[in-house]
This record gives C-alpha cells, sequence and structure tokens, in this order.
C-alpha cells in the first residue's frame, strides 16, 4: 500500500487533476494506492473569507460563494463531460448546504469555531469526490473515503487533537476491508467522538497523511506538490539554490523555521515516531 498526498496546486485546474489522475493510474498498476487531497488551490481561503464577509454582513460573501460555486462546477465539466447526474447533484447539494450555512452567519452576524469548521470542510469534501468521480469516469478502479469517518479527534475547533487509538483503528479496519485499487481521502477534515466537524489545522492535509502512513506502517510518504523538493534555499531569491537529496528530519524543522514551506515537519510527526520517510515530488514535473 502507497500512500501520497496532493496538495491546493497539485488539484488546483483540469490540467493538474489529470495529471494527477495518470500519477496514481501509474501507481495502481504496482500496489494498491491512497491519495489524500486538498482542497481545490485558494478554495480554504474563499470559504474562510465568505465567512468572514458574511459575519459582518457584508453581502460580497455572496459572490465569493459563486466563485466557489463555479470553480467545481467548471471542473466537473471538463473533467467528467458527460456530466454524470450523482457527482453533479452530490456537488450542487454540498454546495447549496454551503450557501445556507453563509446565509446563517449573515443573519446571526456571527462565527463560532464550530461553524468555521464546517465551513473550511467543504473544500476537501468538494474536492475529494469530484476527483474520484473523475477516475471512475476514465475507468479507473477509484473509491472515495469520507476521513470524517476515519479521523477522531476531541473538540478543540479548528485545529483538534487526534484520537490515535480510534483514528488508528478505523483506518487499519477501513483499509483491511477494501479492494479497490485506488482510495481517495479528503485531507485537514475529521469528526470529533461526539460527531461534531473538526479540522486539523490549516495545511492539515499533510497531517492526514502522516496518520494514514503511520496507522497502515507504511514503508513511505509521499508529499506531491509543485516544487521539485526542499532546497538548500529558497529558490525565487538565490539563484543558485539546489534541491536537497536528503534531509533529516530535525534539520528540516530548521529549515521550515526560517521559511521552508514546501513541509512543516510537526504536521507530520506520526511517520516521524515511526521514522517513516517523506519523498517530496513535484505533481507538475514527476
Ligand atoms: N485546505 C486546507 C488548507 O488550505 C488544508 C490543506 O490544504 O492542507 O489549509
Amino acid at each position: 500500500m502507497k500512500v501520497l498526498k496532493f496538495g491546493g496546486t497539485s488539484v488546483g485546474s483540469e490540467k493538474n487533476i489529470k495529471q494527477v489522475i495518470s500519477i496514481l493510474n501509474d501507481y495502481s498498476e504496482k500496489d494498491n494506492v491512497i491519495a489524500v487531497v486538498s482542497a481545490v488551490g485558494g478554495i480554504t481561503n474563499k470559504l474562510l473569507k465568505a465567512g468572514e464577509l458574511a459575519k459582518i454582513q457584508n453581502l460580497e460573501y455572496v459572490s465569493v460563494y459563486e466563485e466557489i460555486h463555479g470553480t467545481h462546477i467548471e471542473l466537473i465539466k471538463a473533467l467528467i463531460p458527460n456530466n454524470n447526474d450523482e457527482i453533479v447533484n452530490n456537488t450542487i447539494s454540498n454546495l447549496q448546504s454551503l450557501k445556507q450555512l453563509l446565509d446563517g452567519i449573515y443573519l446571526i452576524h456571527e462565527i463560532s469555531p464550530s461553524t468555521t469548521d464546517k465551513l473550511s470542510s467543504y473544500g476537501e469534501l468538494l474536492s475529494s469526490q469530484i476527483i474520484a468521480e473523475a477516475m471512475r469516469y476514465q475507468k479507473l478502479d477509484a473509491q472515495v473515503k469520507n476521513s470524517q469517518e476515519l479521523i477522531v479527534t476531541d473538540d478543540t475547533h479548528t485545529k483538534a487533537e487526534v484520537n490515535y487509538a480510534l483514528t488508528n483503528e478505523n483506518i487499519i479496519t477501513f483499509f483491511k476491508n477494501t479492494s479497490h485499487k485506488i482510495t481517495i481521502l479528503p485531507g485537514f477534515i475529521s469528526k470529533s467522538e461526539n460527531g461534531a466537524i473538526t479540522t486539523l489545522g490549516r495545511g492539515g492535509s499533510d497531517f492526514t497523511a502522516a496518520i494514514v502512513a503511520a496507522a497502515l506502517k507504511v514503508s513511505d510518504l509521499e508529499i506531491w506538490t509543485d516544487v521539485s523538493g526542499m532546497f538548500s534555499a529558497n529558490p525565487k531569491v538565490v539563484k543558485n539554490a539546489h534541491p536537497i537529496e536528503s534531509i533529516s528530519y530535525f534539520e528540516a524543522m530548521e529549515l521550515s523555521h526560517f521559511g521552508a514551506k514546501v513541509l512543516y515537519p510537526p504536521t507530520v510527526q506520526p511517520v516521524l515516531d515511526l521514522e517513516i520517510p517523506i519523498h517530496i515530488k513535484n505533481t507538475l514535473n514527476p
């Protein structure tokens, strides 16, 4: 079993999603794969922005909502041209609930941490369903599993603590009983023991991937992003910066302190504990 994680840019356009599908298609010929996906690039920020605007009763929130709506419908049209009714209906019904949530925030002039989690969870819910359907459209043996049914947390909203005993058991049981070659999991989202929607904090999809990789004790974790690995310095600023072939967790932690954004080591703690290596790969240049 392989665990791969694809970030927002990797699933940010029709072209990039097709690239992700082709990578997963290749991998699935050798082994079963789990792909943890982020929200479509920029969507989590837009969801939170729409919530903030609705809270201060600024009607601009409707336009931000419409952008979110448009992005997802366009992706479906491009990736699943014969418009499979089920995915369109699911997406539309998710988008309608999102709109109701925003209207509610507007009316009560307030947004609590628990509402923030409900709001931000739509990004990964939408992206994971669309990507899995786009794969099935290309005749790949793919399923989507809602991570909220696997990852159990406490009730600390917007950055919940994971209950590893329950979470690991859920993950192991689920993957023991599944025969699909590809499983798409939404990153970042979870549920508390009491059934409340929670999230793992910004950038939490890396954390989801690390939790799953550690629960299944896989041999390595692949994080697919939009740069070719960790560099000795910011390649946009330093001309002769070069990719680092291999680096310890400790050094990666230090680099991230100094601003390297490619990997934030605390989010991969579960694989660090088991000394599972992480490979950083570029979706746009596999
Ligand atoms: N979509 C979430 C965020 O933007 C989680 C992630 O992408 O890792 O923070």
